[in-house]
Order: structure tokens, then sequence, then C-alpha cells
């Protein structure tokens, strides 16, 4: 099957002009490249992508570092990893040397020496992800598929290449769901098997991988979707028994999207995802994953903020009592409670949500009018004393007994003599 046509419609013009400079210099080294993975997929299924994988028979590095001599992309080469990355305005595309993958044990890192597109496609996780295409000129567009991929694409399958795929990488397993749910694919029935029978290979595998693979499958549009089916298939658990897939999950996560930047989702999903844990079990959890500082501090917050909730449950708080209260947790935290509570039939936790939402939208922004040096150009010392009134001005200010600037140095100066 040929793709040129698709090829020369589907990429901008300026980026299909370097890929076939790359292919070009490729040629003269004596060397192939190849379009691989995700592009050919989606290429196929007519989607954008436009995060472009290279494979080259050859030198990938040498071959980018030549490149980046004779166009205007900037270079960025792992030598010890046989991969590049070359930018070219918004654009950017991985330049890899063909590899061989064999693996000592599982979940173990791959031992990795040069190879052909051949031994390049057999490493991968599906059929759908080891298709290829030539940018060669004896050959252009040519795809090479040695694992049926289109026609599982056809079927709308996820397929591993041989049975010990899982067992050899379980990443596979929280990749194979991500692909699922995001094409409203199936899983193949031996795949579907195997990942059933390997998912306690998940125990192979490092924290930072199992925490990457969750990350990616956060940045899907709907990623409550996949993690119902990893719960439906057993997966969660193994990564901890206090996981749930349910429809509580379902419904906060799409709350949690109507709120926040793409950028804060994962985090926001991670803090949802671990709100029924107990706050003993938590700490399992943050090791297993290996969840970074600032992340584990907003999760473990999540969960001490859920045991105080009952302290913003009265109607007659002033604005800054919930102030007080909620300021020493992380913003993170806030907000995932806030969406926790976000239920309409429930009327005690209607006054505890809507304080979460004072302070998120309002009250966290409150400052005085009124900063150190002005307060010292009223007499009042630097110091504890000081302090002490900036506190109670931003009290006033919070519960509207102060307004304007004015109001601010009346209140300061009618403190000062007291204090
Ligand atoms: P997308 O970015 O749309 O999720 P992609 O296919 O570009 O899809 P990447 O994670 O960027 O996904 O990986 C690029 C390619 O590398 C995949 O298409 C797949 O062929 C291969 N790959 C990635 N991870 C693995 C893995 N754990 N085992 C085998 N092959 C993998």
């Amino acid at each position: 099957m040929n793709l040129a046509r698709q090829i020369e419609r589907y990429l901008p013009r300026q980026l299909l002009e370097l890929v076939k400079d790359i292919s070009r210099q490729a040629a003269e080294r004596g060397e192939r490249v190849y379009l691989v993975g995700g592009v050919v997929r989606d290429l196929l299924l007519g989607y954008p992508n436009l995060d472009l994988d290279l494979v080259v028979e050859g030198d990938a590095v040498k071959l980018a570092q030549q490149v980046a001599e004779t166009s205007q992309t900037k270079l960025l080469a792992h030598r010890h990893f046989g991969t590049a990355k070359l930018s070219y305005g918004d654009f950017t595309l991985d330049l890899a040397t063909a590899r061989k993958e064999t693996y000592a044990r599982p979940g173990a890192l791959p031992t990795v020496t040069p190879g052909t597109l051949k031994d390049d496609l057999i490493r991968r996780d599906f059929s759908i992800n080891a298709m290829a295409i030539s940018l060669g000129s004896n050959d252009y567009g040519e795809l090479a598929d040695p694992h049926q991929g289109k026609n599982d694409l056809e079927h709308r399958l996820i397929r591993i290449l041989h049975p010990g795929s899982f067992s050899d990488d379980a990443t596979r397993i929280l990749r194979a769901v991500r692909y699922e749910q995001r094409l409203g694919f199936e899983l193949e029935t031996q795949t579907a098997q195997l990942l059933k029978r390997d998912t306690s290979m998940l125990d192979t595998i490092s924290g930072d991988r199992i925490r990457h693979e969750l990350e990616l499958l956060f940045k899907e549009k709907q990623p409550e979707f996949a993690v119902r089916r990893l719960a439906e298939l057993g997966v969660l658990p193994r990564i901890s028994p206090f996981l749930k897939g349910d429809g509580w999950i379902a419904e906060k996560f799409d709350r949690a999207r109507r709120l926040k930047k793409p950028t804060q989702l994962p985090s926001l999903y991670f803090c949802l995802l671990i709100y029924s844990f107990g706050e003993k079990d938590i700490e399992k959890f943050l090791a297993r994953l290996n969840i970074p500082a600032k992340l584990s501090r907003a999760i473990r917050d999540t969960l001490r903020l859920k045991t105080s909730l009952p302290l913003l449950d009265k109607s007659s708080l002033k604005p800054s009592e919930i102030y007080y209260l909620l300021r020493e947790y992380e913003p993170l935290a806030v907000q995932a409670n806030a969406i926790a509570t976000d239920e309409k039939e429930c009327t005690p936790s209607l006054i505890v949500h809507q304080h979460l939402q004072l302070f998120l939208t309002k009250l966290r922004y409150v400052r005085t009018a009124l900063n150190g040096e002005e307060l010292k150009r009223l007499g009042i010392p630097a110091g504890p004393e000081m302090g002490q009134v900036l506190q109670i001005l931003h009290k006033a200010k919070l519960d509207g007994e102060v307004r304007t600037k004015a109001d601010e140095k009346k209140l300061a100066l009618s403190l000062s003599p007291k204090l």
C-alpha cells in the first residue's frame, strides 16, 4: 500500500520539506528513514498528529547533526540512546536509530543494539503502533506493516505482538487500556487474556514508570473511561488495593475538567483518584509511585482537609474564619475537596462546598491596600506589632469591615496605641 498522497495532504508544507530533506541527506549517507509509530496510526485513521517519530536505519544522531548544520533546526541529541530531537518552529521531530531490544528479566529496561526496521517494529507495544512509512526516494510512501496493524485498525483492535509482551514490559498494560479507550477500540481476545494473566507483572515496574503512564493517561480527553476499564480488568488493585474506578470518579473527573486548565488537570485527577483513601493508606501509594514532593503535599492535604471538613459546616462562619481555616492547605487540595463536596442533594455539604468555593474564588486573593512601608510612615514600628496590625487589617478586609485605603489607615491608627 502506498500512502504518499496522504502524507502530502496531511503534513504542513514546511514540515514535509524538512522530512524530505532529512531523507535525502540520509540517502547520501547510505541510510534509510521511515515515519513510524503514532503518526502512521493516526494518518491511517485520519486523525491529526504532528509529533513525528522517524526511525533511521543507520546513525540517527549523526544524521540529525548533519541536518541541523544545513537547516534552521535546533538539535538536542542523546548519543547514549541513539536518539535526537530536531525543533523547527512549533514542530519537533524525533529521530531514533533503528534498534533491537532484549529483556534480561521482566520489567528490566531492555538491552539495546542497532538493528533493522524489522527489529525496530517487533519491539513495539501493539500492532497499530508497529507500522512505518518509507521516506526513501525509490519507495516513498510505501507502508511497512509486518504485524497487520492496518487490519487491526480496520477491526478496531489493540493487539500485542507476542505472548510475552506484557511480562517483558508491564507498562504496556496501562498503554493498552489508554489506546483502547482513546480510540474506542477493543482489546483483541488473546491480548485481553494475557493482560489479565500478567497484571501481577506490574509489580516489576518502577514507581516512576507507572506514574509516568498514569500521567499520560490523565492527559487523555476523558481519562475516567480508562480508569474505569483498569478497575474492571483488575489492574487498579495491583497498583493499590484502595484505588477505585467507579461512577463517583467519572463524575468528579468530568467536573474537574470544567474548572481547571489542562496543565493542572493531571495533579487534580491524582487528588480525586485517592479521595476514598484513609490518611494512613496514602503513604504506601505515594511511595509506590514515587510521587514528587509538591504533588505528595497536595495529596496528603486533600485527605487532611477531608477529615477537617466538619469545621466548615457552619453557615455562621465569617469569611476571615474560613480563610484562616483553609490557608494552610495546598490550593489544589482545597479544589479537590470543593469538587468532592459538590453534591446538589446534600445540604450540610452544600455549605461546606460554598465555603471552599468562596476561599478558592475570592478569599485567597484578598490583600490589604496598606503595606509595611506605609504602616511605618504612619508611625507603626516594624516587628511583631506591625505583623499584628497587618493581620487585623487583613481580617477586617476579608470580612468587609474596611473597603478603602482610607478605611485601613483609620483602623491602623486606632489600633496602634492599644497594641
Ligand atoms: P500518542 O503520543 O498518540 O499516545 P505514540 O504512538 O506517539 O502515541 P509514544 O508514547 O510517543 O506514543 O511512543 C511512540 C512509539 O513508541 C509508540 O507508537 C510505540 O510504537 C513505541 N512505544 C512506546 N512505549 C512503548 C513500550 N512500552 N513498549 C513498546 N513500544 C513502545
